[in-house]
């Protein structure tokens, strides 16, 4: 088979790879319907990461099941599955406490962009839906495997109520979906922190009732503004770096609440100002697979449609137009057909 292959900054390649096979009892294969390129896949390929071997890279799928192992009871060949970059037993004291991205067994799932894919502990990883899905229904799906489950994570630490006020950092897919989480959670206003004209149209169908387009201090400033000089009650952010986390802490009132799902790169928080900031702070990689059920059926009945973050479709054998239009932000983000 044929699946995208990394070698170092800006060298993406679709090459013939070994196809994967059930190496663990445990294990099931996935025939792929559609996988993306995720922000942070852009990582490693701008160099930022290094990568010291060519790599197979993908972490967001969704498919039909080809293949289980012996072991593997509740997953069965043919069903329409989902599952996280993570995999999970989902059966251990963190998975039974919502933290399946911190499963004691937990297994990075790699190499998603190709048609075949191996997914380890695919009992407790993967969850099938009710039938194979209509066409137009798969890049809402296949955005549960990673994009939108960490934005309703950052909306679900920073503790978005009905009513309250949300500011977003960030205006890539997750803060994007952060919006769109905040939004069906019932928040009162939401601020979307975004220059770049197309980001704020989608921004605002998703839910956004403010833009800043104002970074650093001066976007501080400005939600200060908004807010009566109070800040934000939930802040998302969605971004990684030491100015968007330091943003999003000064922009979150006190007493507060900030969701933090950028992977971070350099950031180094000082302990005063986090005392005297006064605010819950609750973040990480995003336990994804505690809120697939819920999310599916969302999807699947028409309530949220997280699948729009997905502004250009290639067939995955331009896998490296996909990442490069990423890169020079041409597209906020990259669905490929497999
Ligand atoms: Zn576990």
């Amino acid at each position: 088979m044929k699946g995208s292959v990394l070698y170092g900054p800006r060298n993406i390649r679709f090459e013939e790879r070994a196809a994967p096979t059930i190496i663990k009892p445990t294990d099931a294969i996935i025939r792929i319907s559609a996988t993306c390129v995720c922000g942070s896949d852009l990582w490693p390929y701008r160099g930022i990461n290094v990568v010291t071997q060519p790599t197979p890279m993908g972490h967001e799928y969704c498919g039909i099941v080809e293949e289980i192992g012996s072991a593997v009871t509740s997953i069965k060949r043919g069903q329409f599955v989902i599952g996280s970059f993570f995999a999970s037993d989902n059966t251990c004291p963190n998975c039974r406490a919502g933290y399946q991205s911190s499963c004691w067994h937990a297994e990075l799932v790699g190499g998603a962009q190709a048609p075949l894919l191996r997914v380890p502990l695919a009992d407790g990883t993967l969850v099938a839906i009710p039938d194979v899905p209509s066409d137009d229904l798969i890049p809402s799906l296949l955005a549960l495997s990673d994009v939108m489950g960490t934005g309703w994570f950052a909306a679900d630490a920073a503790n978005v109520k009905p009513g309250k006020t949300v500011a977003v950092v960030g205006d890539g897919a997750v803060g994007l979906l952060g919006v769109l989480s905040a939004k069906q959670m019932g928040a009162g206003r939401i601020i979307a922190m975004s220059r770049h004209e197309s980001r704020q149209k989608l921004a605002r169908e998703f839910g956004a009732t403010d833009i800043v387009t104002e970074r650093g201090d001066e976007g501080v400033a400005r939600i200060k503004e908004l807010t009566d000089g109070i800040g934000a009650d939930s802040v998302l952010e969605c971004v990684g770096t030491p100015e968007s986390m330091m943003q999003a802490i000064r922009s979150t009132r006190r007493g507060g609440y900030l969701g933090y799902v950028g992977v971070p790169h350099g950031v180094e928080l000082k302990g005063e100002e986090l005392f005297y900031a006064h605010i819950h702070l609750h973040g990480g990689p995003a336990p994804v697979r505690r809120y697939l059920p819920e999310l599916i059926g969302l999807v699947w009945n028409g309530n949220i449609n997280p699948g729009k973050v997905f502004d250009l479709t290639l067939p995955l054998s331009d896998v490296a137009e996909g990442y490069k239009a990423m890169d020079e932000r041409r597209a906020i983000k990259t669905l490929l057909r497999v």
